[in-house]
């Protein structure tokens, strides 16, 4: 029996490799039916099956904002029993990850006004949604909602975010009366959760027939125009984690920067393989501890932080939405940017600390810039490999913040 289990082990193909597969031969396809002049017949023949799972993403994207979000606040709400730490904890996730935007859109327009960004010439064009480009004081009134489910229908993600946040801190502060409606939620949440993994399960043939379709109407300057991007995000990494954290383990806690990186090292290497902040948790506990984190600290910053704490899930989210506003031909405005730094901190509290969550979120930001999701294709295929870095600098963060907080409670072994 075991030797049948391990057989089927080894005949199915991990899902990042499937998508590796399909990436190679989307873009080899699309290179063929480009040469040969064929563009059309991906659009009428490979695209619409893109187009399917690109509306499951849309479909699930609500859902997934509007509960995630929820589970958060929740799990923030046991902040009170910790008081001080709790506060501290998540005044220094909701800096840094704003600090981690700025730095991610800082290089993202440096590559989009060298011109290393294209702009595509897209048929179905980018929607740009001019309410969004309206000014403050409409935009502050537009996302309030009047009616929830012109909300959810309309997929107004900043008004999803503001109900989310009601109706957080309303089961919050109803205590003992609201536990039905928190288990509600929790339980909706693991249901979306598994419908969400199903379709991320069908991203291999996303990736295939929309690389495909890409690279045949594009050409094959389309592929250089990606390790751009993936280059620009990389260096935001680097110098959030260089900058930011070297910065915080000197100044808040005394720590050598050298020192500190060196003991987070598993970490960082365990999150850049596995793409999994939740599953590096205890990698990360071990590292905390070992830079003289208090153990109760840590163990509260760290199961928090996988949730809601995503510095590089932010930069990737901030690059991503310039270069895809790029492809579309869209210039945005400071005005514009503000809002991707407040929708993009507000989504790293929703992100889960699983592989690929951060490009379900880019969808929600996409969405609040009023920029056509379906561009999400252009760059998904590549998602792995952003994917890596931004979980390896999430779970810095997350050991960072646990050392932080325990030299200002006091408590930091050095
Ligand atoms: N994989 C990331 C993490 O676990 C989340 C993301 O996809 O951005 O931290």
């Amino acid at each position: 029996m075991n030797e049948v289990n391990r057989m089927n082990n080894k005949k199915k193909l991990s899902l990042p490799v499937q998508i590796l597969i399909a990436l190679v031969l989307g873009i080899a396809v699309g290179l063929v039916c480009y040469f040969m002049d064929a563009g059309e017949f991906t659009t009428n023949y490979l695209k619409p099956f893109g187009d399917i799972f690109v509306n499951l993403l849309k479909f699930i994207v609500v859902p997934v904002v509007l509960l995630s979000m929820i589970d958060g606040i929740i799990s923030m709400g046991d902040m009170k029993k910790v008081g001080a730490v709790g506060w501290k904890t998540v005044a220094y996730f909701l800096c840094t990850t704003a600090v981690a935007c700025v730095i991610g859109l800082v290089f993202a327009n440096i590559f989009n006004n060298a011109g290393l960004f294209p702009t595509l010439s897209l048929e179905e064009g980018a929607v740009w949604d001019k309410a969004t480009s309206a000014n403050f004081m409409e935009t502050l009134v537009g996302i309030f909602p009047s009616n929830m489910w012109s909300a959810f229908s309309a997929s107004n993600m900043l008004q999803v975010i503001v109900i989310a946040l009601f109706f957080g801190g309303g089961i919050m502060a109803a205590g003992e009366k609201g536990r039905l409606c928190k288990d509600i939620v929790s339980s909706f949440y693991a249901v979306i959760e598994q419908v969400m993994n199903f379709i991320i399960s069908l991203s291999p043939i996303g990736v295939f027939t929309m690389m495909a379709w890409v690279v045949a109407t594009q050409g094959a300057n389309i592929l250089g125009s990606l390790v751009l991007v993936l280059l620009c995000a990389y260096i935001g990494y680097v110098v959030h984690a260089v900058l930011i954290y070297s910065m915080s383990a000197k100044v808040f806690a005394g720590l050598s920067p050298i020192w500190f990186f060196k003991e987070a090292s598993a970490a960082m290497i365990f999150a850049f393989t596995s793409t999994s902040s939740a599953a590096t948790l205890p990698v990360s506990k071990e590292c905390a501890d070992a830079l003289g984190a208090d153990s109760e600290i840590s163990s509260f910053v760290l199961p928090l932080g996988s949730t809601i704490n995503m510095d590089g899930t932010a930069i990737y989210q901030c690059v991503a939405t310039i270069f895809l506003a790029s492809c579309a031909g869209v210039q945005l405005s400071v005005g514009q940017m503000i809002t991707i730094v407040v929708t993009a901190t507000l989504a790293s509290i929703g992100t889960a600390g699983v592989s690929g969550a951060g490009m379900i979120m880019l969808a929600m930001v996409l969405t609040a810039m009023g920029i056509d999701v379906n561009l999400i294709m252009i760059i998904y295929g590549v998602d792995r490999l952003f994917d890596m870095g931004r979980t390896c600098l999430n779970v810095t963060g997350d050991i960072s913040c646990a050392i932080c907080v325990s030299h200002w409670e006091g408590k930091h072994r050095k």
